[in-house]
């Protein structure tokens, strides 16, 4: 019997900053690859302060536009998502999964917004005729744990 040799497996999903740039066809510069960096190695969505926080603790140049005009970019080519956090400011995070969306959580105490992986977006909702969804957004406002128990110790 012939020896089968394993097919070589395909190409995995691009998880570097500079192959997610170049696979959506844009150039790749230090901002925008360091920008995806700081989101993906961030276990919750980032505002723009907390990014540029990050880029500052890594000694990368940036000013506000750039830093802007990036995420902007990356909002626009579907890289990365940005949620509505309830304050003025619009938390960033990098879309992983392609199309899955999941819900958040916003801590109206501490501000922080974390990822509610198994709570799906509701993708569809009865609408008047006419209408039509280009995005779904599901977050959920409270107290975090943490703050939640802190709000239990004053209570006493
Ligand atoms: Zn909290
Ligand atoms: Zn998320």
């Amino acid at each position: 019997m012939p020896a089968y040799r394993p097919s070589t497996p395909p190409p995995p999903p691009p998880t570097s900053a500079r192959e997610l740039i170049t696979a959506h066809g844009g150039r790749v510069t230090r901002t925008r690859v360091a920008v995806i960096d700081v989101l993906l190695g961030s276990q919750h969505p980032l505002s723009h302060d907390e990014i540029a926080a990050a880029l500052d603790g890594e000694h990368i140049e940036h000013d506000r536009v750039t830093l802007y005009r990036a995420l902007e970019w990356l909002v626009e080519q579907g890289i990365a998502q940005r949620i509505a956090s309830g304050e003025r400011a619009w938390r960033f995070e990098i879309r992983r999964g392609g199309e899955h969306r999941h819900a958040h959580f916003h801590c109206e105490r501490c501000g922080q917004i974390l990822c509610l992986e198994d709570v799906p977006t509701p993708a569809s909702a009865p609408l008047p005729p006419g209408f039509a969804v280009e995005r779904a957004e599901l977050v959920l406002h409270g107290a975090c744990a943490a703050c939640g128990r802190h709000a239990q110790k004053g209570e006493q």
